[in-house]
């Protein structure tokens, strides 16, 4: 059990009311809240420290050095990374799976006619960077299709990977529009059975469960700092150090090099030879501070929390007339629905109006919209912090938005 009283002090923000109601925040699939904690880090960082990183020699530029590199350990262990430099700090997710495409599509390893194999349940970050990377290339795109309940269709996925032919798996974890949990350990395996390099998209995946790289066994891996309770563009790309060691590097300048002349520049290693240019410093070692605030808590009784008060929402929304659920009973973070005869994107205008905060529209997953044939749903996701008195609060507007829809 959480102890709620206390973590809701952690949580500012949340202390107030929309619209003359106490405000339900519940779009925590775009971006979490921040606790006290981070805000003070970050504040810390401004006042006492603030200085460019592992150029200066003078005391600030120590200790900001320290606190960046530091803040890289806190995400290996985290991670269960074999070391930090295989934590390389990015702006987000986003981030993260350019600069992995970009850098394959330039390694050699990627030939006309290869392919890239990614789901149906795949945010635009997980798409788009991919198609890049075949207009370069001349590699194809291949999709895993899903079940009308939201699942992959595995029978499928064994006979894509049969072609021989797929360089790369990019596979979310948990989808952000329908909850589906990916049996990420299982279809890593059988990539890698294939001979395809593996890439984890753990963009919401990172909040609700413990990360265990190595368990797991992919090749990279991807998040952003946001979703863990840390600040806007910070991020990580977790890879396999010999990957990382052979990849060429994705941007040039400062940070990345070992020595630049006019004719030739040799790379730095790993991770900095990905990390050109100053980073967000600051948002490395708040992101260091969420990991310990998460961690203090404890992620298992974090999705235990979290499982309850989705259930339960599914529960008692589950007897609207015409409700329509998207994903697995035992979805993760995100709830998403649809009702007859409410427009999602009305649904969540009177749901603001009342006080809660969800996310409509086709949360940067328009193929898994036309799949299902619809243009959006209601997105209900949720946080450690949230309570039995938020999912009341939405399943009452809910009822309240759909009588004056009906
Ligand atoms: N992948 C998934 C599954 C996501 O949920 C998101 C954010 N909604 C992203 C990628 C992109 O993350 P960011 O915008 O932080 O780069």
């Amino acid at each position: 059990m959480l102890d709620l009283e206390t973590i809701l002090q952690d949580f500012l923000i949340l202390d107030q009311s929309v619209n003359g109601r106490r405000l339900v925040y519940l779009d925590n699939a775009a971006t979490t809240q921040k606790p006290l904690a981070v805000m003070l880090t970050s504040r810390h960082y401004y006042e006492a420290v603030n200085a460019n990183i592992h150029r200066g020699t003078h005391k600030l530029a120590r200790t900001a050095t320290e606190a960046f590199e530091k803040a890289r350990q806190t995400v290996a262990t985290h991670l269960n990374a074999a070391s930090a430099d295989e934590v390389v700090f990015t702006s987000g997710t986003t981030a993260g799976i350019n600069l992995v495409s970009s850098s394959l599509a330039r390694s050699g390893r990627i030939s006309p006619g290869d392919e890239v194999l990614i789901s149906a349940l795949e945010h635009h970050s997980n798409i788009v960077p991919w198609q890049m990377l075949c207009q370069q290339t001349g590699a194809n795109l291949k999709i895993i299709p899903c079940h009308e309940d939201g699942t992959l269709d595995r029978e499928a996925f064994r006979g894509l990977l049969a072609s021989g032919r797929v360089k790369i798996l990019a596979l979310t974890w948990i989808s952000n529009a329908f909850g589906t949990v990916n049996p990420v350990v299982e279809m890593t395996h059988a990539a890698h059975h294939a001979g395809a390099l593996v890439l984890i998209d753990a963009a919401q995946a990172i909040a609700h469960l413990p990360t265990d790289v190595q368990a797991i066994g992919a090749d990279f891996l991807v998040f952003s700092g946001h979703k863990l309770y840390s600040t806007t563009g910070s991020g990580v790309l977790w890879g396999r150090e010999s990957l990382l060691q052979e990849l060429p590097p994705w941007q040039g300048g400062g940070e990345m090099i070992s020595e630049v002349t006019f004719e030739k520049t040799t790379y730095n290693d790993p991770p900095f030879k990905f990390e050109a240019g100053t980073p967000n410093i600051e948002g490395a070692i708040a992101l260091g501070a969420a990991i310990d605030y998460v961690n203090d808590i404890g992620l298992p009784a974090i999705h235990e929390h979290e499982m309850t008060l989705i259930r339960r929402a599914a529960e008692v929304l589950g007897d609207i007339p015409g409700i329509r659920f998207y994903g697995p009973a035992d979805r993760s973070g995100s709830l998403s629905f649809n009702i007859e005869g409410a427009h999602h994107f009305d649904l969540g205008t009177l749901m603001d109006q009342m006080g809660v905060a969800v996310r409509t529209g086709h949360h940067c997953c328009q193929p898994l919209m036309s799949r299902f044939g619809i243009t959006g749903t209601v997105r209900a996701s949720f946080a450690l912090y949230n309570t039995q008195a938020d999912v009341d609060a939405l399943a009452d507007v809910t009822r309240k938005a759909v009588d004056m829809l009906r």
